[in-house]
């Protein structure tokens, strides 16, 4: 209809895209975050890796998982005449013979070392890259989540995930102020990090998203789809602790105006935990809203520190 923009543009900046990046942002909210470390500049010998097609693992994790599962790896980057072959003899000999296979890490051993040893020290960890993390990958860890135990499990889900491949190579593809003839020189500029979040159980109903625009919070989401009843008694107590969270931690120190946070809120601790920052943009998801209810709410109803609210 004439006059009417059902899709509006969200304009983004390179540098609001930027301001997003966990390692951007990580050290100045440190003590509202749960701990997290980073591996800054990865090199491209770990960026090849990540991007390359199929998956090469180590030779431990022939060690770790093979050995005590043949039956869940063993037919990977076989063709499908030798996944015929299912004898105990047969696959033992593929297994010695994967264990002399070229170990993918070689490139970036100080890394590799690097993610071991934080695992051993810290226990397990979630792994994202600047701005994304592995959901889509969580299938392939046995336990179906983003809750890694060793180096391999990490290389696993990056391998895996599209997000992953996202942020490598389309992060900056919805920046307004990027010629489209620039992309790729801009691209080749970025910097990323591997974060490894040291894990911990969340109760996902406590999981909100927090969408800014211009220093105030407008809408905000709970994260996971399904329905917790008891969580509308406590909606305006949750509203208050989102507000003040916001406006004592983020309003004024945060690089954009205009942003999306995500936080959590343990069960009774009064304690809020920032666990992501991403660019106010379509490539965020919107969740219980649609980005275009988002550009539209009407906020003249409510006071200052108030915003609208699902779950
Ligand atoms: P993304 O921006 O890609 O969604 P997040 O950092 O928000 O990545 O993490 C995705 C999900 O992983 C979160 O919704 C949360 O449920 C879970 N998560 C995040 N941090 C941790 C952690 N330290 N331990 C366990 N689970 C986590």
């Amino acid at each position: 209809m004439e006059g009417t923009h059902y899709f509006e543009d969200i304009p983004i900046t390179k540098q609001q895209v930027l301001n997003c990046a966990y390692g951007s942002w990580y050290p100045r909210y440190k003590k509202i975050t749960p701990k997290s470390h980073i591996i800054s500049s990865l090199p491209q010998s770990f960026i090849e890796y990540i991007l390359q097609d199929g998956i090469k693992m180590p030779p431990e994790f022939f060690v770790d998982y093979i050995l005590e599962d043949a039956s869940e790896y063993s037919d990977w980057e076989q063709s499908d005449d030798e996944q015929s072959v299912v004898t105990p003899e047969a696959r033992k000999h593929k297994q010695q013979q994967r264990r002399s296979v070229e170990d993918p890490t070689k490139n970036f051993s100080e890394i590799h070392e690097q993610i071991k040893s934080l695992i051993q020290k810290n226990g397990p960890m979630l792994p994202k890259l600047n701005w994304s993390a592995p959901k889509d990958a969580a299938w392939i860890l046995p336990n179906h989540s983003l809750k890694c135990s060793s180096a391999s499990e990490v290389y696993l889900l990056l391998n895996a995930s599209s997000y992953i491949v996202h942020d490598l190579s389309q992060s900056l593809d919805e920046c307004s102020d990027i010629d489209v003839a620039n992309l790729k020189k801009e691209h080749k500029g970025l910097k990323f990090d591997l974060i490894l979040k040291e894990w911990f159980d969340i109760n996902p109903a406590w999981e909100f998203r927090c969408f800014v625009r211009d220093r105030r919070i407008v809408a905000v989401s709970q994260r996971d789809p399904n329905y917790y009843d008891y969580l509308h008694k406590m909606k305006e107590s949750i509203k208050d602790k989102l507000f003040d969270f916001f406006d004592i931690h983020l309003k004024r120190t945060f690089q954009s105006e205009t942003f999306v946070f995500d936080v959590y809120l343990p069960d009774k601790s009064e304690k809020v935990w920032l666990i992501d920052i991403n660019p106010f943009s379509r490539t965020t998801d919107s969740l219980l809203y649609s980005w275009h209810e988002i550009l539209n709410l009407d906020l003249s109803n409510y006071d200052e520190d108030d915003f609208d609210m699902r779950l």
